[in-house]
């Protein structure tokens, strides 16, 4: 099927291309074939009409846990270690299959409703989010998780594989990750399990490094080096690899992560909302490194709203370094896109609107009253547009939401089995 975006204010996040036009969108099956001017003999079967919207390629969500959504609000101002010791982690061990399921599905409308076309995720069960992001249409990389010693991996080796084997490649929307929690989470041992895992399968790792200065300080009592430097030494870095948070990093570990080409994730709400301060972004971004961004779960966030992150990513660190021009509007919508491409190895699939990579764009409605006027599209974005302003979100040329509609997901349904799960999980945990 051919398809014209029609009459859109575009922002491609393509280089070669001005940073704002306005223009026509033109598109073949899964592909982008122009952007500006529709080629000559083009004709399309289908007309979407982009009159008063901002045209962007989809949005990345670079780290998340997308069934956590069932934990949202459920714990909250507390510290990473209370937090996940005496809260998450005791609750995560009695949820069931059926109900990560069920609440990837939810998260994966809430994710379709903020624009987002590709996350990242890491959790247990993955088999049952990867069959609701099989439904949901759009993209992820799914990591196989890693928690524990050698013996507990051991045993769910065959497991892991088999998500790997059924799952990576799957609609060419759908790969599978490596996924070592943490340095702090892992033995020795079990470490070198995961990165051999990646070396296996020739796949990315997506781990969680640097988040708190707790981890840190333990990390240096413990192995006498940052974390940064451990994971160095462990070999992890060899592989492509993602990084969470990064937050508590020095120069050092910022050279390292430099020098093997380690994408950083930020996650400003999650690192605002447990206390573990802010992520070096300006810096990184000095040095070209280049940070994709992410909500983390829904439970340290509490939502998974992209908009919010490019929002704060665009702001919080201008007030941490007193410097206005830390992180601009359009470098924090490079790390919500382009670099989370990057981070996620599908620079060459999506990220920017490029002729020849897939078609995963989405548009935002400017005809709202906290949009106009607009000037400058790009701060538009970046500094007023709620995720409730996208009306429109294609991903590989099919389309997941119009007219503020989700096509692929019965939301109603979703809703109710979700709070039934929730009833079931939490009991007299819930204060409702
Ligand atoms: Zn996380």
């Amino acid at each position: 099927m051919n398809t014209v975006i029609k009459n859109g204010i575009v922002i491609s996040m393509d280089p070669k291309l001005p940073r704002v036009l306005r223009g026509d969108i033109a598109i073949e099956g899964k592909k982008i074939v122009s952007v500006g001017d529709i080629p000559a003999g083009f004709t399309a079967d289908r007309t979407i009409d982009a009159e008063n919207s901002i045209v962007l390629p989809g949005i990345i969500n670079a780290h998340c846990h997308l069934s956590m959504v069932l934990l949202r609000n459920y714990a909250d101002d507390l510290d990473l270690f209370t937090w996940l010791n005496e809260k998450i982690w005791p609750i995560e061990e009695k949820m069931t299959e059926s109900q990560v399921y069920n609440s990837s599905l939810l998260g994966a409308a809430e994710l379709i409703r903020s624009g987002v076309t590709s996350f990242a995720d890491m959790y247990f069960f993955q088999p049952e989010t990867c069959k609701a992001v099989e439904q949901a249409g759009i993209r992820a990389r799914i990591g196989a998780p890693f928690m524990g010693d050698e013996e507990t991996i051991e045993k769910k080796l065959p497991a892991l594989q088999k998500l790997y084997d059924e799952w990576n490649g799957r609609d060419g929307r759908i790969n599978v990750d490596s996924a070592p929690h943490a340095p702090y989470t892992l033995t020795p041992g079990a470490l070198q399990m995961a990165i051999k895992f990646a070396k296996d399968n020739n796949c990315r790792i997506h781990i969680h490094v640097s988040e708190s200065k707790q981890e840190t300080e333990e990390n240096y009592e413990k192995h006498r080096v940052s974390p940064v430097e451990y994971l160095e030494k462990a070999g992890l870095f060899e592989h492509p690899t993602y990084a969470a948070h990064c937050v508590q990093l020095n120069e050092e570990d910022l050279d390292i992560l430099k020098k093997n080409g380690v994408y950083p994730v930020h996650n400003p709400t999650s690192n605002l909302k447990l206390g573990n301060g802010f992520a070096p972004i300006p810096a990184m971004l000095e040095m070209g490194i280049h940070p994709a961004l992410g909500t983390d779960g829904a439970s340290s966030n509490n939502n998974l709203n992209m908009f919010e992150e490019i929002h704060l990513a665009a702001i919080i660190h201008k007030a941490s370094t007193g410097d206005p021009k830390a992180v601009s509007a359009y470098q924090a919508l490079q790390m919500a896109t382009i670099f989370g491409a990057e981070a996620l190895g599908l620079d060459d699939v999506c990220g920017s609107l490029t002729p020849g990579k897939e078609a995963d764009i989405i548009m935002v409605d400017t005809n709202k009253t906290h949009l106009q006027p607009l000037h400058n599209p790009v701060a538009t974005i970046s500094y007023g547009a709620q995720a409730s302003d996208v009306h429109f979100v294609m991903c590989a040329g099919e389309v997941l939401m119009e007219k503020g509609v989700v096509n692929t997901i019965d939301e109603k349904e979703v809703i109710r089995r979700v709070s039934e799960d929730s009833a079931a999980l939490m009991g007299e945990a819930s204060s409702i």
